[in-house]
């Protein structure tokens, strides 16, 4: 394998044409890691030359994810840099200039039987046709007529002259070489009538002008991998080290994720979009680790890295170029994972909008700092946190009175223990497990039942729950005032049965 080059320059380039995919995300994360190791940049570009797909919003929702994972960028659209711009729209006079080159040198050339609405760009994609160079009336057109042609005004694109013979060899780094015969390629739109380039060109071109010195991207490029390598053969360019990371299965491990998958997925609370992981309950930190084994492993026994162990321990030799199925079990695994290793002011400032978010007032930070601290080891997504501990912040708790019902008890004898419980209760000088648990054990005894149906009186009038927190920590957060108002609601609510 290649020495890694030190400082690495590499980038993320996104096309805002949608929702920004956890597979963009882990792309992202792998070029980071590359920066942040070898002490060189991350760059974001903003591959936004095909305006037709462009879509309204997808640039702050993509910066926005990427920000939320903690991949900050150190050249960028917005940041700045000393190569940029940073958006291929902005880019223009550099494709064009070197669009030209490869014309006036002959290994591109104007074509005017394309120039229609696609651009003939869709066509790249379309299985069996006939190839273009076959019947292309332009491809060996003089250059001093096709200038005049386009001077003219006649709609044109530009395309790669492909040679026929001979064969292409592409390296990827883990993956080792890609060998086509040149007769299996075509002639590819570099430059649509509109002027603008294709991806193809525009990511040659601007790997070289921002010296990128690795391009870690998606596997969709490994089809047309041999003709950007044909193109930085035509430019004479030394070409970045090239990785294309493992493509994303179902969790069957059958098949690629589909869009019906994706939408299966949503049903269930999970999200392949970016920025629904946090919405959904998920912490950055356990996405950026799950994301991170989708496709590279340390070794066989570790699996917990932080951003900053994956920074010091990640490495290109170790991403495996296999699919890899996603397993949603482990990512609420590392959730949990990283919800206990939280400090507890941290994790109460990120309930904190969950429970608002479910209508509750949080205006007492004492308060949820005790919540947020019962309910650390329970949690396994922060979406749990309302229905687990909202009863903390409500103020109408609405027991169903059957709960309060003990287990072979009747109405009678259910209310003459929640009595006794009161009374206990009212007497404690607090809600410690030392103080209370010894006394309602032994009133369990004296009243002949078991004391689970004790608990479960006081769990049920108190949250209105089945499961909750311990019980005797869940009273000292909500206070003997509250505690003693919810045992007499209780109370009156057996009475009437
Ligand atoms: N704009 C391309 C995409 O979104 C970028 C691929 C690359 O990283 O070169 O797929």
């Amino acid at each position: 394998m290649t020495e890694i080059q030190k400082p690495a320059r590499v980038r993320f380039a996104p096309s805002p044409t949608g929702r920004t995919h956890l597979g963009s995300g882990r792309t992202a994360l792998y070029n980071y890691l590359l920066a942040r190791q070898t002490g060189g940049q991350f760059i974001l570009r903003i591959e936004d030359t095909d305006q037709k797909r462009y879509v309204e919003g997808a640039e702050e929702e993509l910066m926005e994810g990427l920000r939320w994972l903690g991949l900050e960028w150190d050249e960028g659209p917005d940041v700045g840099g000393e190569y940029g711009p940073y958006k291929q729209t902005e880019r223009r006079e550099f494709y064009d200039k070197y669009a030209r080159q490869l014309v006036e040198q002959g290994d591109a050339y104007y074509c005017f039987c394309t120039a229609k609405e696609d651009d003939g760009a869709q066509e790249e994609t379309k299985g069996k046709r006939q190839a273009h160079r076959d019947i292309c009336p332009d491809r060996d057109v003089d250059l001093a007529e096709a200038d005049q042609k386009v001077a003219s005004g006649t709609p044109h694109v530009i395309r790669f002259k492909m040679p026929y013979e001979g064969t292409t060899t592409v390296t990827d780094a883990i993956r080792g070489d890609i060998t086509v015969e040149n007769a299996t390629l075509d002639d590819t739109v570099l430059v649509k009538t509109d002027g603008l380039p294709v991806y193809h060109l525009a990511v040659v071109v601007d790997d070289h002008l921002m010296k990128i010195t690795h391009a870690i991207r998606t596997s969709e490029w490994l089809p047309t991998f041999p003709l950007h390598g044909r193109l930085y053969a035509a430019f004479g360019w030394e070409e970045p080290i090239w990785i294309h990371p493992s493509i994303f299965l179902k969790p069957d491990g059958k098949g690629k994720m589909s869009k019906r998958d994706s939408e299966t997925l949503m049903e269930a609370g999970i999200s392949l979009f970016l920025s629904d992981f946090g919405k959904f309950g998920y912490l950055p930190e356990a996405v950026v680790n799950w994301a991170a084994l989708i496709g590279w492993s340390y070794n066989d026994s570790e699996e917990e890295f932080s951003m900053d162990d994956l920074i010091e321990k990640f490495s290109i030799e170790k991403l495996n170029p296999a699919p890899a199925a996603l397993n949603f079990t482990k990512l609420d695994h590392f959730n949990g994972v990283y919800i206990r290793k939280l400090e507890v002011a941290d994790l109460a400032a990120r309930l904190k909008p969950f429970f608002e978010a479910d209508g509750l007032v949080v205006d007492d930070e004492e308060k949820l700092h005790k919540v947020a601290e019962v309910l650390q080891i329970r949690l396994a997504k922060l979406t749990d946190a309302p229905a687990m501990g909202g009863f903390f912040f409500r103020d109408d708790i609405e027991p169903d009175p059957e709960t309060l019902i003990g287990k072979k008890m009747d109405a009678a004898s259910s209310l003459v223990m929640a009595k006794r419980v009161e009374s206990l209760i009212a007497a404690a000088p607090d809600f410690s497990m030392d103080t209370l648990n010894q006394p309602l054990r032994d009133l369990a005894v004296e009243l002949e039942t078991k004391v689970g149906n004790i608990f479960g009186f006081l769990r049920n009038v108190l949250t209105a729950q089945q499961v909750s927190p311990p019980v005797f920590e869940t009273m000292e957060i909500i206070g003997r005032e509250k505690v003693m108002e919810r045992i007499a609601r209780g109370i009156s609510l057996l009475e009437k049965m």
